[in-house]
């Protein structure tokens, strides 16, 4: 029984789910495709109403549902309950807009005839998702392919086995016909299989390298289209006319929020050297109010980190820096609670022969560097493996544009957070993976975008 809830909190084994059996396969692709086959003579609208009935179970069940992720993987209640309404806003979204982006394009041709290109569903597709975002990870490629009409198998970490049952029920109960959406407790060779499947024609993985290049190579074998959501290394820049006060305000924020585990908050802070002593001090204030504690507690202000194992990385991984001759200018003291917390930190003095100079440090830790000029930030922020998101924040939002056109990463913001919303896409570059979930871009993955001529 390799799936299990650990409550990160207090380390309780809460339930141990049973492996996927081989019927359990079968019966998933099989269901799938012959609802793939049922669905390509329904109009895509007919989807729509199934669509916003899910998204109004998950506001109705909010509680329940913030509770399951929340015990799951330790992650603050508010943050959980937020989730859960971001997961409402994409159905919604795809439910109202699905129809019409689907909508079969003209083209003007010299050929004689009529040419278009209508957009159809191919198959059965397999989603692997991490434990981060329970139920927006699955969502991101839920709603889309779901009006799209792609039946959908989902192989959920391991850690999060509750929230993937409970995302599964919530889509059954709100009427969607049986394969829409199975969740399996499959082992990573059982994903193999599923993906060689002749009735699977897409695979969509969020996760690490490590995860990534596994399942992209079996996809690549079977020559299944896939999309790979990887790890981000984001740089924060703060750049020399910023104002300082509402830098550290996006600073603390976006490196805290779930624990610091999320591929796309800001892990690398380049700040200005006329603003770097400030930005730094006024960073650790905001560390040292936080308060850790049971993360269905509302006072509770940091959260542990989702498991043993994370824990232990990213610890490893401070320990490490700081022997290639990382500062610790904040944090990496021991917390006196049972579950998997771990101080919020901040690092300075990281040079480039640190062994942990290129790597993601995934939970609550603050790389700081100075630098001398916009160009000097720029080159620091592209010297990473990966490329997925990033922020600058500038008192001239043009001269923030002009840094943002220049940094290597799917999505940079100008002084805002990162925001993820169903109209904007999501996904990076180089090391972070390819294709993009979300948005229009989303919705296409795993669509046959077909030429029809005329004549
Ligand atoms: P993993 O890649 O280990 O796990 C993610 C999912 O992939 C899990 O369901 C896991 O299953 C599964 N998986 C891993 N290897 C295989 C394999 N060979 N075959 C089939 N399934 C596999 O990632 P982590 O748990 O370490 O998650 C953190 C990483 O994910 C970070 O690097 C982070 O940046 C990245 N991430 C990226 C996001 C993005 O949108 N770009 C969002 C969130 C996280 P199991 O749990 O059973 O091992």
């Amino acid at each position: 029984m390799a799936y299990k809830t650990i409550n990160p909190y207090n380390n309780e084994l809460v339930k141990s789910y049973p492996d996927a059996t081989s019927e359990e396969i079968e019966q998933a692709l099989s269901t799938g495709d012959a609802l793939y086959k049922k669905w390509r003579n329904e109009p895509v609208a007919s989807r729509s109403e199934t669509l916003h009935k899910i998204a109004d179970l998950l506001r109705k069940n909010e509680d329940e549902l913030a509770k399951i992720a929340t015990i799951d993987m330790g992650k603050l209640i508010s943050e959980s309950k937020g989730e859960v309404e971001l997961c409402a806003m994409i159905a919604d979204y795809y439910a109202d807009n699905g129809a019409d982006l689907l909508k079969p394009t003209p083209i003007t041709s010299r050929n004689t005839g009529d040419a278009e290109v209508v957009k159809e569903a191919t198959g059965v597709l397999m989603m692997v998702e991490p434990w981060n975002f329970p139920y927006y990870q699955i969502m991101r490629v839920f709603a889309p392919n779901f009006m799209v009409g792609n039946p959908m198998i989902l192989k959920h970490a391991s850690n999060t086995p509750g929230s993937a049952e409970a995302f599964e029920k919530i889509v059954s109960e709100a009427g969607a016909p049986k394969g829409s959406l199975t969740n399996l407790f499959a082992s990573y060779d059982q994903v193999s299989d599923i993906i060689a499947d002749k009735r699977v024609q897409g695979v969509a993985l969020t996760g690490s390298k490590r995860g990534g290049q596994s399942v992209a190579a079996n996809a690549g074998k079977n020559l299944k289209k896939n999309s790979m959501e990887l790890g981000g290394s984001d740089a924060f820049v703060v750049l020399s006319d910023a104002d300082i006060d509402k830098a550290v305000n996006l600073a603390w924020r976006v490196r805290i929020y779930n624990a610091g585990q999320v591929c796309t908050s800001a892990k690398r802070f380049i700040v200005a050297d006329n603003l770097y002593d400030e930005f730094l001090k006024k960073l650790k204030e905001n560390f040292e109010k936080l308060t850790p504690g049971d993360p269905m507690d509302p006072n509770t202000t940091i959260a542990p980190m989702n498991s043993k194992r994370a824990k232990e990385k990213l610890q490893g991984q401070i320990d490490k820096a700081v022997e290639g001759g990382a500062k610790i200018y904040y944090g990496d003291k021991p917390i006196d609670l049972p579950g998997q917390f771990l101080e919020p930190t901040i690092l300075t003095d990281i040079s480039k022969d640190n062994p942990e100079f290129y790597d993601e440090l995934f939970g609550p830790v603050a790389q700081v560097f100075k630098v001398s000029s916009d160009q000097e930030a720029i080159d620091l922020a592209n010297d990473s493996e990966l490329g997925l998101g990033g922020t600058v924040v500038s008192g001239d939002p043009q001269r923030g544009k002009r840094v943002a056109e220049k940094i290597e990463t799917g999505m940079v913001f100008v002084n805002s957070f990162f925001i993820s919303l169903p109209e904007l896409p999501f996904g990076g570059i180089k090391g972070s993976g390819y294709g993009r979930e979300m948005s229009e871009l989303g919705l296409m993955a795993f669509v046959n975008e077909k030429l029809i001529v005329t004549a």
